[in-house]
C-alpha cells in the first residue's frame, strides 16, 4: 500500500498538535463509517442499521460498526439517510453554537456531490440553501442526492463562484468547503496519496484565495463565514485563515470543544485566528479542518429586476394543484416545459438568483403537463409535497431493487391503474404507471442501479 507522503509527514511533524504514532497508526486501520439520518423522511434515533452509535457534534449522526452495501439499500435511494464522512458533520455544531437563524439564506459554495448541503437544509428548516457546483458533470450528482433528499427549500446552480458578485449582501451564511489536496482523506482514498505533492498543495492555496476573493462580496454585513478543507496542509488552512483576516473585514469566531473529541484548536501565525483540525487517530473521523468568521462591514444590496419567470396558466395550475397536498404554499413557475415549486415566501428570491445565475434546479421539480395530465418529476415523488390522495404501492426489498434497476415490474392485481407512488418501508422511491395489463417503469435512467 502507498504510504503517507513524507514531505507531508514532515510538515505536521513540526505542529504540536499532531501526533505521528497515532496518525500512522490510525493510517493503517480502515476508514470510519457514518451516516446521518434525514430528519424529514426518519423519526428521531431511528435504528436503520444494527449498532448504530451517536456521533457527539450532530443530532443526526451516527456511526456504523461496518460499512454495508450502501448502494443495495433502497432506503439510501429514497433519500433516508446520507452516507457522510463523520469528522465534516461538525458543521452542524457551528450552526448550533452560532445561533444561526433558522430562515437564513445559505450559500453552499463547493457542494458537490451535496454532504454538506443536505446538512444544511436539515438545519435552515425554513431557510434557503443555494448549493453551487462549478464542475458540469458533479453538478449532475449533486441535483441527484439533493433530489433524493425531498427538501424543498435546495436551489442548485452550477456556476463560477465569479457570478456570485452578482447577489452582493444576499446571503446570510456562506460556507466555502474548499477544493484542496485532500490529504485528509488518505484513509478512504488511498490512491490520492500518490497524487499528493507540494506543488499542489500551492496550486490549491492559491485557488482557495481565489474562490474566496470572488464570492465574499455575496455575504451580508455580520454573516457568517464558515471555511473548510479535507487537508492537514496549514498553507491550505491556517494560512488561508491569515489571509482571510488580511484581505477582508471580519472577526474570527472561536467555538467552545468538548476534550473527549478530540478536536484539536489551533491558533494561526499572524492572527493567532482559532481553527478546528481533525486528525484520524484523534478524533473518530477522517481528516477536516474549519474555522468560522463573522463579516464586519456592509455590502450592496442584491435586489430582483423582471425576469422572464414564466407562471402555469390557470388550466395548468388546477392539474398541478392536484398532485401536491398544500397548493396554496406554493409558489409554482415554469422553466422551460418543466414546472417547479418553492415555499411561496421564495417567489422573489427565485426570481432574482433565476436572474444571476444557470440555476439547475430551483425547488422541487413537478413535471411537465402533457395534454390533460402532468407526467409527475421523480423529484415530486422524493419530496414531501404529494397529495395524501396520490395512489401508493408498497414493495418488498426484491421489487424495490427491480424497481430501482430500472427493470420491469409485475403487474399485481392489487395495484391501481395510472400514476402510483412506489414504496418502500413507507418511503417512495419514485414513479410507476400502472396500465390495465402492465407497468412502465419511470425511475432516471442515469439514477438506475448498476451493480449486479
Ligand atoms: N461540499 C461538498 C460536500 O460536502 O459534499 C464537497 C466539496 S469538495 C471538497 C470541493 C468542490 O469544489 C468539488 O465539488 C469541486 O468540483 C469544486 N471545485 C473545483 N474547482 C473549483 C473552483 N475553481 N471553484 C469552485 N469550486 C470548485
Amino acid at each position: 500500500m502507498q504510504d503517507v507522503p513524507i514531505q507531508l509527514l514532515e510538515s505536521l511533524e513540526k505542529r504540536k498538535d499532531f501526533s505521528k504514532d497515532s496518525f500512522l497508526k490510525a493510517h493503517e486501520q480502515p476508514p470510519v463509517v457514518s451516516i446521518r439520518l434525514n430528519p424529514l423522511k426518519t423519526v428521531e434515533n431511528e435504528a436503520l442499521f444494527p449498532n448504530m452509535s451517536a456521533i457527539p457534534w450532530n443530532p443526526n449522526g451516527y456511526y456504523l460498526p461496518e460499512r454495508p452495501s450502501f448502494v443495495m439499500d433502497p432506503l439510501l435511494h429514497a433519500g433516508a439517510y446520507y452516507v457522510q464522512e463523520a469528522s465534516s458533520l461538525f458543521i452542524w455544531e457551528i450552526l448550533k453554537q452560532t445561533n444561526v437563524d433558522t430562515q437564513s439564506r445559505v450559500l453552499d459554495l463547493c457542494a458537490a456531490p451535496g454532504g454538506k448541503t443536505t446538512l444544511l437544509a436539515s438545519y435552515f428548516t425554513d431557510g434557503l440553501v443555494v448549493a453551487n457546483e462549478v464542475i458540469k458533470t458533479r453538478a449532475s450528482i449533486l441535483v441527484e442526492n439533493v433530489s433524493k433528499w425531498g427538501s424543498g427549500n435546495i436551489v442548485v446552480s452550477n456556476n463560477d463562484p465569479k457570478q456570485f458578485a452578482q447577489l452582493p449582501g444576499y446571503f446570510d451564511v456562506l460556507l466555502v468547503d474548499a477544493p484542496c489536496s485532500g490529504s485528509g482523506l488518505f484513509r478512504k482514498e488511498i490512491e490520492w496519496r500518490e497524487g499528493w505533492s507540494e506543488a499542489n498543495v500551492e496550486l490549491c492555496s492559491q485557488r482557495q484565495k481565489r474562490i474566496l476573493a470572488d464570492a465574499y462580496n455575496a455575504l451580508k454585513e455580520n454573516g457568517l463565514l464558515i471555511y473548510s478543507t479535507c487537508s492537514f496542509s496549514q498553507e491550505e488552512d491556517e494560512d488561508i485563515v491569515d489571509w482571510i483576516l488580511d484581505s477582508f473585514s471580519v472577526e474570527n469566531i472561536p467555538l467552545q470543544l468538548d476534550a473527549a473529541w478530540g478536536v484539536e484548536e489551533t491558533d494561526s501565525d499572524r492572527h493567532q485566528a482559532k481553527s478546528y483540525r481533525f486528525y484520524p487517530g484523534k478524533t473518530k473521523g477522517e481528516g477536516f479542518f474549519v474555522s468560522v468568521f463573522r463579516k464586519r462591514e456592509t455590502s450592496g444590496y442584491a435586489f430582483a429586476t423582471a425576469t422572464n419567470i414564466v407562471q402555469p396558466t390557470k388550466n395548468e395550475r388546477l392539474i398541478l394543484d392536484g398532485w401536491v397536498e398544500n397548493p396554496k404554499d406554493l409558489y409554482i413557475y415554469k422553466n422551460g416545459n418543466i414546472f417547479h415549486a418553492v415555499a411561496r415566501q421564495f417567489a422573489d428570491d427565485i426570481a432574482l438568483l433565476k436572474n444571476r445565475l444557470y440555476l439547475r434546479k430551483g425547488g422541487t421539480e413537478l413535471g411537465e403537463i402533457k395534454g390533460k395530465d402532468l407526467i409527475p418529476s421523480t423529484e415530486l415523488a422524493l419530496s414531501l409535497l404529494n397529495a395524501e390522495k396520490t395512489n401508493r404501492y408498497e414493495v418488498d426489498y426484491a421489487q424495490a431493487i427491480q424497481f430501482l434497476r430500472k427493470n420491469d415490474l409485475e403487474r399485481k392485481d392489487d395495484m391501481v391503474n395510472g400514476w402510483t407512488l412506489i414504496t418502500f418501508k413507507q418511503r417512495n422511491l419514485g414513479w410507476i404507471k400502472v396500465l390495465p395489463n402492465r407497468i412502465n417503469n419511470y425511475f432516471p435512467m442515469e439514477w438506475r442501479i448498476r451493480k449486479q
